[in-house]
């Protein structure tokens, strides 16, 4: 049998599906690392500040409170904020990772089991294409100036 206690997880991007990822996996009783490039974790429905979530489409903090909380206060998760993977090199089951911290300009390296990356995506940004006439036209607005809208009564 052995004894030893298994690396960590290495978790890359702390939205939703990271968040779940890294909560679950401290459930199973598994060390955690998760590493988020920005300051605040939530990813997309957070930074946009989304209004409900599917797939139960409940409150937006009713979801993410309960989940960020169940990370940030477990002591099986390492969670490393203004950070990013420099490097990783090795093979499943021992990959050695390098994480910068952003904010304060310090590297750490990390030996893990196993890594899932979920980055999640990023909202294009209509300003590079003036064929769509965001920036120029007034009443042409992206998804969360809409949502922004709506929130002011605008
Ligand atoms: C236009 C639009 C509107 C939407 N509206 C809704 C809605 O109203 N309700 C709803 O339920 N869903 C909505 N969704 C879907 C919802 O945004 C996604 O289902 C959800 O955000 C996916 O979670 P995620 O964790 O995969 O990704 P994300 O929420 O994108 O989280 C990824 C995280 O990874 C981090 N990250 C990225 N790269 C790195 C890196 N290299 N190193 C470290 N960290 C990194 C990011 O900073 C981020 O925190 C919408 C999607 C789009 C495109």
């Amino acid at each position: 049998m052995n004894l030893k206690e298994p690396l960590p997880v290495l978790v890359i991007g702390g939205g939703p599906a990271g968040l779940s990822a890294a909560g679950d996996l401290a459930d199973l009783g598994l060390r955690v690392i998760l590493v988020e490039r920005r300051e605040r974790l939530g990813g997309a429905p957070i930074r946009w500040n989304y209004n409900l979530l599917a797939p139960a489409m409940r409150p937006m903090e009713e979801v993410m409170g309960p989940l960020i909380g169940h990370v940030e206060s477990n002591p099986l998760v390492a969670v490393h904020t203004n950070s990013s993977v420099e490097s990783c090199e090795g093979v499943p089951g021992a990959f050695k990772v390098v994480v910068k911290n952003g904010k304060v300009g310090a590297s750490s390296v990390l030996v893990v089991s196993s890594v899932i990356v979920s980055t999640g995506f990023e909202h294009f940004d209509a300003s590079v294409d003036p064929r769509y006439g965001y920036g120029s036209a007034p009443d042409v607005i992206a998804i969360h100036e809409l949502r922004a809208c709506s929130r002011e009564g605008g």
